[in-house]
């Protein structure tokens, strides 16, 4: 009968629920551990220049290596460690690990010293009182140029946290640290809130980039995109390029730079230097 199914139905919702908050539960256990027995690594995708074909920077990007599961993704666990506050602990330890492998590289390969790292920041990082102290705290220990670290926040983010979130980064921007709106066109911005942020830079997010290929449609969303960055004096980054096709659209359009599988994936540590080490264009 249709109440049997229903019932079983609910059977299935409880069930799935409740699967899934155990889950969380063991990934929150495992997370607090994890970060203890330092489990955690940063890896690093290189940000191309489109018109010279130059490493520009490199977006750090949180891996865990999960001593049972193996490798787990950030889409995974970084929401999880948001909602915990092990974020803080966690984002700390990101940003000075970027920071000081990327000073670490400057003064290794000072030729290319004005790469710049990227470095996410969540809403839960962006809302704390003391983040301005914790990251001069950062540069000051890492010695790292404030103008060699972005920030990235994401659209959704800055949204969710308007009058916050403008204040704290006229506060990153007085201190020359360069800010990004990271997927830019996922988060519902209103477009009038855009021109108050000072931001220096828009990433398109990898969305529209993947459906270039196939319609004019999203081609003109990513024409107006930058078109827009550039009135407002930013320039921009298109995410996630995965081929030539890609590639030569966004460089016809005058999309400043790209991250992407089509230039590389995120790297560790050793195959970004060795990336760094045998690029002989810096
Ligand atoms: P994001 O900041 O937008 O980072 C870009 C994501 O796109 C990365 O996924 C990257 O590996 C992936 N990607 C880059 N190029 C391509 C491509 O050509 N094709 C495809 N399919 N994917 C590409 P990842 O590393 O899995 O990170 C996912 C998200 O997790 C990040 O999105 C970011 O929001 C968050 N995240 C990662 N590390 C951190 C962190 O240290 N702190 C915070 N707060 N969030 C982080
Ligand atoms: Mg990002
Ligand atoms: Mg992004
Ligand atoms: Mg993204």
């Amino acid at each position: 009968s249709a109440k049997e199914r229903g019932k079983a139905r609910y059977e299935v919702f409880d069930r799935s629920m409740h699967t899934r908050a155990i889950k969380r539960l063991h990934i929150e256990n495992d997370l607090r551990r994890g970060i203890e027995r330092k489990e955690f690594a940063v890896y690093y995708q290189p940000i191309t220049s489109l018109s010279t074909g130059k490493i520009s920077g490199f977006e750090a990007l949180a891996r865990w290596h999960h001593p049972e599961r193996g490798f787990v993704s950030p889409g995974e666990f970084i929401p999880i460690a948001e909602e915990t506050e092990l974020i803080i602990p966690l984002g700390n330890w990101l940003l000075e690990e970027a920071c000081q492998q990327l000073r670490k590289w400057q003064i290794k390969y000072p030729e290319y010293s004005p790469i710049k790292v990227s470095v996410n920041l969540s809403g839960k990082q962006l809302r704390e009182p003391t983040l301005i102290q914790q990251i001069d705290c950062i540069l000051a220990k890492t010695q790292l140029p404030p103008n060699s670290l972005k920030l990235e926040i994401t659209e959704s983010i800055l949204m969710e946290n308007l009058e916050t979130a403008t204040q704290t980064l006229l506060d990153l921007r007085q201190k020359k640290i360069q800010l990004s709106i990271d997927d830019f066109g996922t988060g519902y911005s209103s477009l009038s809130y855009l021109h108050r942020f000072p931001v220096d830079t828009l990433k398109i997010d990898r969305s529209f980039i993947s459906e270039m290929k196939s319609g004019q449609e999203n081609s003109a969303i990513v024409k107006a995109i930058i078109t827009l960055a550039h009135m407002l004096n930013m320039d921009v980054i298109a995410e996630g390029i995965e081929n030539m096709a890609q590639l030569e659209q966004l460089k016809i359009l005058k999309c400043e730079h790209g991250q992407g599988y089509f230039f590389s994936r995120p790297l560790s540590r050793e195959e970004a230097e060795k990336l760094i080490a045998s690029s002989p264009q810096w």
